[in-house]
């Protein structure tokens, strides 16, 4: 039997995780910028922090992993970062020093979806939660740092799409206008639809079935059933993503999986040649329900997610590289165990001063170590035989141009780095 890795998940192996790394680094520089801090939140929750009454979406009622661990407790991996930064807020009661708190997350997530292009079962998402005001420039700077961060990576072809779905009242009295629009159509929907008629009918809005597309032309529209309030919610968001220099667009069929999403909601989307029908980037809106949901204060919050996979598969479409070819500041070729010895020593000399090295293990001739120090990219040669350590020297040549040089072992460190300063 030969063994293979789980359905839906992936390997990240070593090219694609430094095209990985550098993502995240940047990302953490701009979630800096904005004055964000990290939260790492377990990865298992008891199954009450996602499957709640008020939660019907498909991601939790039908995508989720639970299992019940020995002691009999119902738990669940996550299937996305905000439940479980509410319940961590609740629970170490942040709301209690800040006023504010604005928190930046990073890490996997599960669903149990059917894998295609962009969708696996583990999954990677980073994202912000801001809990503790409703204010519409706070929602235009969450919008804003996403795009920040699509802006800041050069994408070309994405977009950002907003919409408002209202307060509460607007959103179910819109979702009562919606159900009687669609209940004369009922059997003519798609099967997923239908049966997101009774719990979740705002998802029908964004069906992908052309036959649900078509019947929802003249569908009402959330946008048309805003109360004044979330009216003007929605003017001053945009107001100030145009003072913020945010571009915008926006799009009055957009809803999001989730429930517990009210006021403002959005979503970058990718429009890039081959990019596949998992078009969303990252999404997000107002959640002003959820901390009480989850036995909290009554706290608003707003936040979104990206998906790492598809961000990177977006940069990688539009040719943009986030990653040099990794280069090896030195690489030692030796020929018998005395000067393996010395290499050894000579080797953390060098790492203390920062610089790259290694060393050839496999006992191979010159030709054939070699060749393994071109493999790694490594800038300078280090040779050490037994002709060179009888003088106390080293030979130190540049890959590149070739030329080489014996000089004191002694004064290695100092002399290398002096040349990896030309290079
Ligand atoms: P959501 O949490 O569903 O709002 O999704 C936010 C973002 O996470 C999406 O725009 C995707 O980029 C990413 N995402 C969600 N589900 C998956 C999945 N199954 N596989 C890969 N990425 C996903």
């Amino acid at each position: 039997m030969s063994l293979v890795k789980v359905k839906g998940t992936y390997d990240v192996l070593s090219s694609e995780a430094r095209r990985w790394q550098a993502l995240e680094t940047y990302v953490k520089a701009v979630f800096k910028k904005f004055n964000y801090q990290e939260i790492r939140t377990p990865i298992m929750e008891y199954s009450n922090v996602f499957h709640r009454e008020d939660e019907n979406s498909d991601m939790v009622t039908k995508e989720t992993y639970n299992f019940e661990d020995k002691g009999g407790r119902m738990l669940t991996l996550r299937p996305e970062g905000t439940a479980g930064i509410i319940r961590s807020y609740i629970e170490n009661k942040l709301y209690a020093t800040n006023d504010l708190v604005k928190l930046w997350y990073m890490g996997p997530n599960f669903r149990y979806e059917r894998p295609q292009k962009g969708r696996f079962r583990q999954f990677s998402q980073f994202g912000v939660e801001v809990v503790g005001a409703m204010d519409p420039y706070l929602d235009a700077e969450v919008i804003q740092l996403a795009y920040e961060i699509i802006k800041g990576l050069s994408l070309k072809g994405v977009s950002v799409k907003i919409n408002s779905l209202g307060d509460k009242a607007s959103k179910q009295n819109y979702m009562k206008v919606l159900k009687a629009f669609l209940e004369p159509k009922k059997d003519q929907l798609s099967p997923d639809s239908q049966a997101r008629l009774d719990k979740n009918p705002l998802r029908i809005l964004d069906s992908k079935d052309p036959v649900d597309k078509e019947l929802l032309k003249d569908a009402p529209l959330p946008l048309d059933h805003l109360s004044d309030e979330a009216k003007l919610n929605f003017e001053k968001i945009q107001e100030a993503l145009a003072l913020a220099g945010v571009e915008y667009k926006i799009d009055k069929r957009l809803v999001r999986g989730l429930d517990y999403y009210s006021f403002v909601v959005f979503e970058i989307q990718a429009d890039i040649e081959g990019f596949g029908s998992q078009n969303a980037l990252g999404g997000g809106g107002r959640y002003n329900e959820l901390v009480e949901s989850l036995g909290g204060p009554s706290k608003p919050g707003v936040g979104f997610a990206f998906g790492m996979e598809r961000l990177l598969d977006a940069l990688e479409l539009e040719g943009i590289k986030m990653v040099d070819e990794p280069k090896l500041d030195a690489y030692f070729i030796t020929f018998d165990e005395t000067s393996k010895k010395e290499a050894m020593k000579l080797q953390s000399l060098l790492r203390k001063e920062n610089i790259s090295v290694d060393l050839n293990y496999s006992g191979k001739a010159f030709k054939g170590q070699l060749k393994e120090a071109l493999a790694q990219n490594a800038k300078f040669l280090l040779i050490l035989g037994e002709n060179e350590l009888n003088m106390g020297k080293i030979n130190v040549k540049n890959t590149k141009t070739e030329f080489q040089e014996l000089i004191d072992i002694k004064d290695l460190v100092i002399n290398l780095k002096e040349m990896l300063h030309h290079v």
